[in-house]
């Protein structure tokens, strides 16, 4: 190449990243713990957010062992968000270490989306409710759809409250994003009527939010605390009880084991359907809008493959 050429391609690429500057100054470094609340910050902040999630897609986040570069992650975020309640105990540790006051609890860049949702299953410190012990509330409430109005809202807040400058740009994206919502909530409604009331079995208690929504009838849960298999007394008595109240179906989800599952669905001729219980579980759950389609058409093709 010529010496000019070679000019010509510097004052291109001095161009090109004049360009790309007001964008990579803009991007304010945000860290989830979870895929879904990832998701739904890109939702809210789009190009003018950069966003990571500590759990990656497909890991438990409820029961997450944080690694060396997690804390390098947290260290250049300006917002942490988290699920909360006893679902991300885990962060806490890490936001010590950071030793940055914005992050941890009541500072500027730390948002705890369930403040201000409604909880399912509060209990007395101690009581276990077939799933989470500490009776903080369950903590699945992400997947009740509707509930991303206030999750959005609380991030919507912080994005606001730390870059002012794009306020209208946050506001506005997340009214689109809650009125496409909302049409698709009606879809999911209409694709799960069939399904209401009919019995159904879960592996780990994670539905009860989705279930209210979608009037779905979970009648019991297989592992008797989380993360605890049940005994093969315990799995008798739910088979007499799937043969009693006719539950035609069980759902887990991709992390759960499927032996048992697999077990009693065999002993009471059930379907298992296999549900994404966060962003990336599955491959076609790709976002927030798609962890949902991909459950309710699991549900659906369940259960007509489970009608006599
Ligand atoms: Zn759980």
């Amino acid at each position: 190449m010529s010496q000019n050429g070679r000019l010509a391609v510097r004052f291109l690429c001095l161009g090109f990243l004049l360009l790309l500057a007001p964008w990579a100054q803009a991007a304010l470094s945000v860290v989830t713990t979870t895929t879904d609340l990832k998701s739904l910050v890109e939702a809210v902040g789009g190009n003018r957010v950069s966003v990571v999630s500590l759990a990656p897609a497909g890991s438990d986040a409820e029961d997450y062992a944080p690694r060396p570069q997690d804390l390098d992650r947290l260290r250049d975020a300006r917002i942490i968000v988290r699920v909360g309640l006893d679902y991300d105990l885990w962060l806490d540790r890490m936001l010590r270490q950071t030793g940055n006051p914005a992050l941890m609890r009541g500072g500027a860049g730390h948002v705890d989306s369930s403040y201000a949702i409604v909880l399912l299953e509060v209990k007395g410190a101690g009581l276990s409710d077939g799933g989470h012990s500490h009776g903080a509330g369950n903590p699945h409430y992400w997947l009740d759809p509707a509930n991303a109005e206030i999750i959005t809202g609380n991030i919507a807040e912080a994005l606001v409250r730390l870059d002012p400058a794009n306020a209208k740009h946050y506001e506005q994206r997340r009214i689109d994003f809650l009125t496409r919502l909302e049409q698709r909530i009606r879809l999911w409604q209409t694709q799960l009527a069939p399904l209401a009331g009919k019995p159904l079995l879960t592996y780990h208690n994670n539905w009860p939010y989705f279930a209210r929504r979608f009037r779905l009838n979970f009648v019991g849960t297989i592992e008797p605390r989380s993360g605890v298999a049940p005994s093969p007394a315990a799995l008798s008595v739910l088979i007499r009880r799937m043969r009693d109240e006719q539950v035609s179906f069980i759902v887990r989800h991709p992390q759960d084991p499927a032996r048992d599952v697999d077990f009693l669905a065999r002993k009471a001729g059930a379907r298992v359907a296999i549900l994404a219980a966060s962003v990336g579980d599955l491959p076609q759950a790709k976002d927030y809008f798609s962890l949902f389609d991909t459950n309710v058409a699991a549900l659906t093709a369940a259960y007509s493959e489970s009608k006599p």
